[in-house]
């Protein structure tokens, strides 16, 4: 049985596997640009954030239905039941898919019945949080989260995500404090290509309670003992960095460097169709790369459930958190 864990950072765009992008291309009559699952994989070879989101982007054209947002959904519950995930926080991108034309309610209505039966199904509870692209407007996130107000009961929180240099988080203040204003929780990616100064600005002006990513902190040694001090969670995610070559190697990664200086770290997929691998998958890849030892990555699992958004369940957060410190290693994760 693999160690229990929480994802806290995961896009459900990103669990889409080329054999399902494949199959639902056929089935909505969408052309892709590739001949077959083999050269879709290959141009998975990635430069840099940027080079990611071209393919990223494309690739989301068979996203049709609210039957596809559910399969999608419904997929990746089941892959990450079996790497252990017992709760997961899912990102999604509405104006990814209400800018070609799907309408926001398909894209939640398909979301929400997968994620309704992923208790019963897969054994996991969820929340989901609603990213804005920061790439686009702020004007543009401020009407995709007056879209969303017939939806609020199912989101739990908002996030902000795709290219980061060059659009700081203070250009969503005013978006972040309505969402506030509406009962909504706050995360924003930051630290990821951005500097640590994003961070400071996630945590100052858009008071968020995680920073997704946050790894260039370990630039600015106060913005550390300040993390580090205030138990701010940071969602890392090792394979998206070494594939958008935030990182040279994994063995080169400050994951173990980040938990040494005492910082409240999780490890995720983030789009693990893309990066070559799941949660459970990434926990076993830091334990080799970086030697992280059966300690470190109960460390990493209690953190993962101390740092969700289980405020409203206590009861299971707890009882999460007892299997944890309870779980013996029989193979390394
Ligand atoms: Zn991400």
């Amino acid at each position: 049985m693999p160690l229990p864990k929480a994802e806290l950072h995961l896009h459900i765009e990103g669990t889409l596997e080329p054999e399902l992008a494949f199959a639902l291309a056929a089935g909505n009559g969408v052309e892709l640009p590739y001949k077959d699952t083999e050269e879709l994989r290959a141009a998975y070879l990635f430069e840099d954030l940027q080079s990611f989101l071209d393919v990223y982007y494309s690739l989301m054209a068979v996203l049709r239905t609210e039957d596809d947002f559910f399969e999608l959904t419904d997929a990746y519950l089941a892959r990450a039941a079996a790497q252990g995930v017992r709760h997961a926080e899912i990102f999604f991108d509405p104006q990814a898919h209400t800018s070609r034309g799907v309408p926001l309610a398909t894209v939640i209505e398909g979301l929400a019945r997968a994620l309704d039966g992923g208790e019963e199904r897969h054994g996991i509870s969820t929340r989901l949080i609603m990213c804005f692209l920061r790439d686009e407007s702020a004007e543009s996130a401020m009407e995709t989260l007056d879209a969303a107000k017939p939806y609020l009961h199912r989101i739990a929180a908002v996030g902000l995500d795709s290219a980061e240099v060059g659009n700081p988080p203070s250009k969503f203040r005013e978006v972040y404090e309505a969402a506030a204003a509406l009962g909504l929780r706050k995360v924003a990616h930051a630290g990821e290509e951005g500097p640590p100064a994003y961070i400071r600005e996630a945590l100052d002006i858009l008071g968020v309670e995680r920073i997704d990513h946050g790894l260039r902190c370990m630039e600015d040694p106060e913005l550390v003992e300040r993390l580090a001090r205030e138990r701010v969670a940071l969602t890392v995610c090792p394979l998206s960095n070494v594939r958008l070559r935030v990182v040279d190697t994994l063995e080169q990664h400050p994951l173990a460097r980040m938990m040494d200086a005492g910082l409240l770290c999780t490890v995720n997929s983030d789009d693990p169709a893309y990066f070559g691998g799941y949660v459970g998958d990434t926990f076993h890849a830091v334990h080799e790369a970086l030697g992280l030892g059966e300690e470190k990555l109960r460390e990493l699992a209690r953190n993962s459930f101390v740092a969700s958004f289980l405020e409203d369940d206590e009861e299971r957060r707890g009882r999460l958190i007892a299997e944890v410190e309870a779980y013996e290693f029989t193979a390394p994760e």
